[in-house]
């Protein structure tokens, strides 16, 4: 299926995902937390306070 970042607006493809997964894109490295798959609705995971700004 394909992803849409909802941070950088990159599209990616995934074979499946499952509700709870943490997954990462590859364009900007974020990690979102898949919560619903049909449609897939994602969003930033909570743990990225490392990774703020550049
Ligand atoms: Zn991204």
């Amino acid at each position: 299926m394909t992803i849409t970042c909802p941070e950088c607006g990159a599209e990616f493809q995934l074979d499946s995902i499952e509700v709870g997964e943490i997954i990462q894109c590859p364009e900007c490295g974020v990690e979102l937390e898949v919560l619903e798959t049909d449609p897939v609705k994602l969003a930033l995971a909570p743990d990225e306070e490392e990774d703020w700004g550049e």
